[in-house]
């Protein structure tokens, strides 16, 4: 998956570009900057890889979430459904929109579970926010009809999952809203850098205001600029969209790498009855960022995890016991640690999602991913695979 693996003379050319005149911000100083714009250049190919109408980039994903939300209106009191199962990062946007994040059971896609998302449903409920987690989706279409039939917004993340598709649909462009992240372990880096993708003008506009302090981006005076309405400066800098700009032209060819190696793997665990993989909805096509196996039961599974560790398999996570990507360990949220008051309203109604969730532990329990790295020699792929197996046998 990390796109730094393939980081090279192309991100160089395009940064150098921007030190070359000297013009690290996106917008003004037109004189200078010898026709560079490079976070509009990423925009536009952004929209066009992912055959959307439009894509606003900003300064990382977290920034593209709370940015999608406040666009497509999501804010005070505002019920967002979100699996149990993701990165900090969307109730960390949900919370900041003033929005309520309501956690939500997985099943064996690893996202959200579409009966348990029918059951959160509330009058407060706004948006649907499924985290296609380690590269492959949710079940987008039976959500795409809930969301239809209850009128709430449909918000894909797709930070992990980039270049994946959906019913021939690159992930992100079938809902909404998709949001993607750039951060430096990402399939695409900048570096630092997140982008949002959609069919909507309305949101669109709003998007391209919101992220930038709500100036409205006409004329070519910015001091003279007017702001239809209040925002927050979630900028990409040119230097980092420099970089995503290379990146991005890569992604085809890091995808090619990605399921060659996962393939190879894949075939190698195939060999082993007690091992089955994560469940991939129909019409799906994984992004092959990562390998997602379910061992028979919790046991085996941590097991598993610290067999391959010993057999010196790395980048292998058994998230049930992480600190980052599992809501046992969101104690942050459940306790509701803040440094800065929160509502009342928001306190009492957090509160809900302290409670456990016995569909998605049986899932979790079992799982084990291991990342997909694009360095890998084609010998150093299956020795993996053998490694994997001699490890995972040895606990059954
Ligand atoms: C990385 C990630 C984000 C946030 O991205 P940042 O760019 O690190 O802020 C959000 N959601 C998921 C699923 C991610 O993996």
């Amino acid at each position: 998956m990390p796109g730094f693996e393939l980081f090279g003379e192309e991100e160089k050319k395009e940064v150098q570009d921007v030190l070359d005149n000297g013009v690290l911000m996106r917008y003004g100083f037109d004189a200078m900057r010898n026709g560079h714009h490079k976070a509009l250049e990423l925009e536009k190919n952004l929209a066009q890889r992912m055959e959307t109408q439009y894509a606003q980039v900003v300064s990382s994903g977290t920034a593209a979430l709370t940015v999608a939300l406040a666009c497509a209106g999501v804010g005070s009191g505002d019920e967002v459904i979100m699996p149990t199962f993701t990165f900090v990062a969307s109730f960390e946007a949900i919370l900041s929109v003033g929005a309520i994040p309501v956690l939500c059971d997985i099943d064996d896609t690893l996202t959200l579970h579409p009966e348990a998302v029918e059951k959160a449903i509330t009058s407060k409920t706004k948006a649907v926010m499924p985290v296609h987690m380690c590269g492959s989706m949710a079940d987008l279409k039976a959500l795409k009809t809930i969301c239809g039939k209850h009128n709430l917004i449909l918000l894909e993340d797709a930070c992990q999952a980039i270049g994946g598709t959906y019913e021939g649909k690159p992930l992100g462009s079938y809902g909404d809203l998709g949001c993607f992240s750039f951060d430096y372990v990402k399939t695409v880096t900048c570096g630092e850098g997140g982008g949002i993708i959609t069919n909507s003008e309305k949101i669109a506009e709003r998007a391209h205001k919101y992220q930038d302090h709500g100036h409205d981006h006409m004329g070519n005076d910015r001091g003279a600029e007017t702001h239809p309405f209040l925002g927050y400066n979630f900028r990409l800098s040119e230097l980092n969209a420099a970089v995503g700009i290379a990146q991005l032209r890569k992604l085809d060819h890091t995808l090619a790498i990605q399921k060659k190696n996962y393939t190879i793997l894949r075939d190698a665990l195939s060999a082993i009855p007690e091992v089955t993989f994560r469940r991939v909805p129909e019409n799906g096509v994984e992004s092959y960022a990562f390998l997602n196996i379910f061992l028979p039961n919790e046991n085996l599974a941590r097991n598993a995890h610290k067999a391959l560790g010993n057999h010196n398999v790395d980048a292998c996570f058994y998230w049930f016991d992480n600190n980052w990507h599992y809501y046992k360990k969101w104690e942050h949220l459940l306790e509701q640690k803040s440094i800065h008051p929160l509502s009342e309203e928001i306190q009492t109604r957090l509160k809900k999602n302290n409670k456990s969730f016995a569909a998605s532990d049986a899932w979790m329990g079992r799982t084990v991913s291991c990342l997909i790295k694009l360095n890998w020699t084609e010998e150093e792929v299956h020795q993996r695979g053998s490694k994997m197996v001699q490890a995972i046998q040895s606990i059954l």
